[in-house]
């Protein structure tokens, strides 16, 4: 057993923290302020080929594995931008991983390209208003017509469409009643993103304001067969498979934010002087913040392993699942007691805490929320009877 980082993963660490050193607070506070996508980190990052960290190396990415993905988005989030920084990201790493896995050569060198160079960007519409996390009860609906589909219907909370080209689409070709299983009959289009066809309404939204969420209405938007992903009735699987790594991902991303909140907490701990001393000479402050910083290494390891796993091609469920779920409590309860730490200070815009504050709720929630993780490591794990 071996737990240290290999020189190619610390030197991962050292490129991206170098790129993220270029962008300040200043830029990460106006970025939030104006609700503007940080367009400048996202060309950063790509110029230095870090978009393709996953993607197959004939197409010009890494072929890197899911761990170095996990280090590498660690670092991002840690560097100041924190979620904004992750989320302009995430979804061009990872929500075209079903094209990697599933599509045909030519889809690939079509849609992953453009993904890589930073030419296109990406938005993931699977979540429905009315289905929630009930994903197998979507209604957006495909129907084959002569070279392809007409597709109608709605998502929710779909991120970066105002800002995206191309849309990764989970529709249903075949109705949940008529289908043999509930699973069955749904099927994964990546397309573009047709804004004749496609309304995209930004949510207001409490943090994260750099990458915009949306609600999504489609109206008779056409689908060339090209674009479809797999086979027909398949798309649900195709999902499921990414849905692991996105996991071990999310957990990289709050730990990292939740490393900067402690970071930035004790850093003001040991210059605010009040009685006469340094705040942080007080157990008071310093143990909440010694045991925060226990919770995330304790999640951050708990990550690796799931992306070892995964990567292993190792079955990693639990594994990913927990990973999110302790690493997103952990960067809760550190960007809290990073804004406690601050006292009124940390109500305050300018000691950024309360920005890391407003998105460190944001990985508790989605991709996937704490009750449906708990029940899944019951089912998976305790052997408990299902419960949703
Ligand atoms: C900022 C943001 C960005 C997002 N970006 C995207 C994106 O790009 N693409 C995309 O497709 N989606 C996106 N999402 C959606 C996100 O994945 C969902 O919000 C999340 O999966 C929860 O679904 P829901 O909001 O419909 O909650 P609901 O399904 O309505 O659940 C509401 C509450 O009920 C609980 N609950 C429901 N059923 C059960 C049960 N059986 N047992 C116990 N508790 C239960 C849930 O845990 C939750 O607490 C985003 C969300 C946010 C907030």
């Amino acid at each position: 057993m071996d737990f240290a980082l290999t020189e190619q993963q610390l030197a991962i660490e050292e490129s991206v923290a170098k790129i993220c050193r270029q962008f300040d607070d200043e830029y990460w506070s106006k970025c939030d302020e104006q609700a503007r996508f940080p367009l400048e980190f996202h060309r950063a990052m790509a110029d230095g080929g870090w978009l393709g960290i996953t993607m197959p190396e004939e197409l010009g990415g890494a072929g890197l594995g899911v761990l170095e993905a996990a280090i590498m988005m660690q670092t991002v989030a840690a560097g100041g931008g924190a979620q904004a920084a992750a989320s302009a990201l995430h979804i061009n790493l990872f929500g075209p991983h079903a094209i990697v896995v599933h599509g045909t050569p030519e889809q690939k060198a079509r849609f992953l390209t453009p993904l890589i160079k930073g030419e296109q960007k990406a938005c993931f519409g699977v979540t429905e208003p009315d289905a929630g996390l009930d994903t197998t009860s979507i209604k957006t609906f495909a129907t084959r017509v002569p070279g392809g589909y007409r597709v109608s219907g709605r998502k929710m909370w779909t991120s970066t469409g105002q800002v995206a080209d191309k849309i990764l689409l989970l529709t249903r070709t075949t109705a949940k009643d008529d289908a043999k299983r509930p699973t069955d009959g749904m099927t994964l289009f990546y397309t573009d993103l047709d804004r004749s066809k496609i309304e995209v309404r930004r949510i207001h939204k409490l943090g994260r304001n750099a990458v915009d969420s949306n609600a999504v209405f489609i109206d008779d938007l056409f689908i060339p067969e090209s674009d479809r992903i797999g086979e027909e009735g398949k798309g649900f699987s195709y999902i499921l498979h990414s849905l692991n790594p996105e996991r071990v991902l999310v957990a990289a991303e709050a730990i990292g934010l939740g490393r900067d909140a402690l970071r930035r907490a004790a850093l003001y701990a040991r210059d605010r002087v009040v009685f006469g001393r340094p705040i942080g000479q007080n157990q008071g402050i310093q143990h909440p913040l010694a045991e925060c910083w226990t919770k995330l290494e304790a999640a951050w390891w708990m990550t690796l392993r799931a992306g070892w796993l995964y990567d292993q091609g190792l079955s990693c469920g639990a594994e990913a699942n927990a990973a999110k779920f302790l690493a997103a409590q952990a960067a809760f309860e550190t960007a809290t007691r990073a804004v406690l730490t601050h006292g009124g200070m940390g109500y305050a815009r300018e000691y950024q805490v309360e920005r890391l504050f407003r998105e460190s709720i944001l990985p508790r929630i989605a991709p996937v929320t704490e009750q449906l993780i708990l029940s899944f490591i019951a089912e998976k794990v305790l052997g408990l009877p299902k419960s949703y």
